[in-house]
């Protein structure tokens, strides 16, 4: 393979970036000027022309499907694999080096992860056990307390509480929070990071050798890392100029989980030979679509300042839809997607995207309706949902019986007659003993400290536990899952429940075996983790991640946070108004609006041809109804970038639409707006819209039969009723 088939396809500066001769590096540019293009083609580069090893490179990105897109980008490129190499999320790489290296980090060999709802349940009972009101330290807050204080690489002893009385007790909770991960062994996910950080920090030893073997690290996203991140690749890099980062400052919008932006700022100070890119060119987008993010993104002060442009054609405008409500929006928008797919397009060209995940449920519905496939990103997601959890706490259970967040959900599930009574016998004894739940158990069981008919109960989950430790001890891990789903009895359970989600609940199980079943363990050098064990990690750690799904065309549904980096021919960014987009808690401190804008200009330019934003003036959420404005962000994109699509009058419309169009477009039609017509097929309905003019004129109609239907009206032979 030649060299030139690594630069082809790149601009004069990509190309002085992806050759340039080993040095820290720093590609600072906009939504789509091929930046994430630049790092891949960069990884070619070093492996082709350079003659680094795969092995020889860490690569960063920020979700497992853009790990998992870089990985085959490159061996494309190559035309061979690329394993060895390191690629994936901080928190991957950082679990892959601790499970190699548990002693040094001086954790259990099994050691499991919590994710952010384990943490939370194990965030409430450290606060009942402390004997505070959940009501005055509610568990969120703590929770929330502990990972910002991680993240930021402090430890309880750290801590100081000034005198506060709050702080006091957030110190407090933090200390006996991980005072119970460090018996259970578990780690949560802001943990892994700073354990990572501080194996390095602490071990010269394993940092020279990931040092020696690194020698190139490559970040993408680089604007969105936070403190421990950022010191945890400054200890790899050491004082070598082997960090090459990608990022947009304008795209920084996980300031409220401890990113910081700053990291771009500095990173030329403690990397002086830095060379920093530039790039301005924008790949992705038409004019229009680019014209609207620019401009929104203007209204931003203290940016590093970059303005996109883009060779393409102004485009379609951007198409603003004013809905009734949420289901008026959701019907709108089906409607869109189901004409997009006529025109020949595939079903994965399109995304929808929101600020919330509440939020999807309406087009989910919608979507169902009218038999589109989709799939919806980083909702509640396979391994989160509660069925495959309640399993995955019995073989977390087999693999380390004093995993408490295992015990306290496997022990009661299905009901086997554990009173609340004897659970909190059982915490209050772990509590007093500081030993784990399993062990208070069989303490209490032993000096008969429980009733009879409790200690049978109690007696019998342990036994079940011992049974399918014994069983699968020697299967393989299918096997394994297949016995523990079997024997906790879950299945049953379910079929019995009458929430009519029962047969789901099955299936789900199957489909955990199934996972089991498809898991592909590459054990690490030095690793002695067994296939179960690495099998709950993935489990923690790719819990939005269903590989299988991904393979079907489906529309895809997701929040705007989970849509960086992505680029779709079609979005529909929806619920633009005022205390959704920009939420409501943000409104009122500047900053965090300047966070939000930077997510709606991460939203636009995550069009490549069209564009909708769509707000409601009427909207359910949360189970409350409210009227809200639409979102400020909407004036700040310029007029005659926009169009329209309907201009019924509005409430209190702060920008004064374009209009026209779709009076014409209905005078061209023949059509009033409300007007009922009749149809061959679809029998009775009312004109909701209309659009286009001459042959191609087309309208909405609202049928009784079938619902809302674009038609074509040189073809529709409606009659007017
Ligand atoms: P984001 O900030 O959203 O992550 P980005 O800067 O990483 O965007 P890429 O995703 O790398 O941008 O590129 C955007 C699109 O432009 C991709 O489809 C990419 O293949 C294409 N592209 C980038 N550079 C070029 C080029 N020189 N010629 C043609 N297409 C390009
Ligand atoms: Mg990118």
């Amino acid at each position: 393979m030649d060299v030139s088939s690594i630069l082809d396809g790149l601009n004069a500066a990509q190309r002085d970036a992806v050759s340039a001769p080993p040095c820290s590096t720093l590609v600072l540019a906009g939504a789509g000027s091929g930046k994430t293009r630049v790092l891949v083609h960069r990884i070619a580069w070093l492996i082709q022309v350079e003659g680094v090893s795969p092995w020889g490179i860490l690569a960063v990105t920020f979700t497992n499907k853009a790990a998992r897109e870089m990985r085959q980008r490159i061996e494309e490129l190559l035309g061979f694999p690329t394993g060895g190499m390191w690629v994936g999320t901080f928190h991957g790489l950082a679990h892959r080096l601790l499970r190699a290296h548990w002693q040094e980090a001086k954790l259990p060999k099994g050691f499991q992860i919590l994710d952010s709802d384990d943490q939370f349940r194990l965030v409430k009972r450290v606060i009942r056990d402390l004997n505070l009101d959940d009501s005055k330290w509610p568990p969120r807050q703590a929770q929330w307390f502990i990972n910002e204080q991680k993240d930021e690489g402090r430890r309880p002893q750290h801590l100081e509480d000034g005198g506060d009385h709050w702080r006091r007790n957030m110190i407090r909770i933090y200390t006996a929070y991980q005072a119970a991960c460090e018996r259970a062994g578990s780690v949560d996910f802001a943990e892994l990071l700073l354990r990572a950080q501080e194996l390095w920090r602490d071990r010269p030893d394993v940092l020279q050798h990931y040092q020696q073997r690194f020698q190139h690290v490559l970040v993408d996203e680089f604007q969105d890392t936070n403190a421990i991140q950022y010191a945890w690749l400054r200890l790899l890099a050491g004082d070598r100029d082997n960090l090459f980062v990608v990022g947009d400052d304008d795209q920084s919008i996980y300031g409220w989980r401890g990113a910081r932006v700053e990291n771009i700022q500095d990173f030329p100070k403690h990397f002086p030979n830095t060379q920093l890119v530039k790039l301005e060119q924008n790949y992705r987008s038409t004019g229009n679509i680019l014209r609207g993010a620019n401009a929104v993104i203007a209204n931003n002060p203290e940016r590093l300042g970059k303005e996109l442009w883009t060779e393409d054609g102004e485009g379609e405008p951007v198409r603003l839809y004013a809905a009734f409500n949420e289901t008026d929006e959701a019907r709108f928008v089906v409607d869109r997607i189901r004409a997009f797919i006529d025109e020949g397009h595939l079903r994965a060209e399109v995304a929808i995207l929101y600020r919330t995940t509440a939020q999807s449920r309406v087009f989910e519905e919608a979507l169902l309706q009218a038999g589109i496939p989709y799939r919806v990103y980083g909702g509640l997601r396979f391994f989160e949902r509660a069925e495959i959890k309640d399993a995955l706490a019995y073989l977390r259970q087999i693999s380390n019986p004093h995993d408490d967040s295992a015990f306290e959900r496997a022990v009661n599930q299905p009901p086997r007659g554990i009173g609340a009574k004897t659970l909190d016998a059982v915490r209050a004894h772990a509590r007093d003993f500081n030993c784990s739940l399993w062990q208070a158990s069989e303490d209490l069981l032993r000096g008969g400290g429980m009733t009879p008919r409790a200690a049978k109960a109690v007696q019998g989950y342990l036994d079940i536990i011992h049974e399918m430790q014994a069983a699968t001890e020697d299967l393989p891990l299918w096997e394994a899952a297949e016995h523990v789903i079997h024997h906790s009895r879950l299945p049953e359970h379910f079929k019995k429940s009458r929430d009519g989600k029962g047969q789901d609940r099955i299936e789900n199980l199957e489909e955990l075996v199934n996972a089991t079943r498809q898991f592909d363990h590459e054990p690490e050098e030095n690793e002695v983790m067994s296939d179960l064990d690495a099998f709950l990690s993935h489990a923690a750690l790719e819990a939005g991640d269903n590989q299988a799904q991904e393979y079907e065309d489906s529309v895809q549904l997701m929040t705007l946070h989970s849509a960086k980096g992505l680029e779709f021919p079609l979005v529909f960014l929806v619920g633009v108004e005022e205390g959704l987009f920009p939420h409501s808690m943000s409104a009122e401190d500047p900053a965090r609006l300047e966070e939000e804008r930077r997510l709606c200009y991460v939203g636009m330019t995550r069009a490549m041809q069209q564009l909708y934003l769509s707000h409601a003036e009427n909207r359910r959420l949360h189970g409350k109804e409210s009227y809200p404005l639409p979102s400020r962000f909407l004036r700040e994109i310029p007029q005659d970038v926009i169009e329209e699509v309907r201009a019924r009058p509005a409430i209190a419309r702060p920008y004064s639409p374009r209009g026209g169009a779709l009076d014409d477009a209905v005078e061209s039609t023949g059509f009033a707006l409300g007007q009922r017509v009749t149809h061959a097929k679809f029998g009775e309905g009312v004109i909701l819209n209309a659009e286009g003019q001459g042959s191609s004129a087309r309208v909405q109609v609202n049928f009784e039969s079938v619902g809302s239907k674009w038609l074509v009206v040189a073809y529709a032979n409606l009659q007017c009723l």
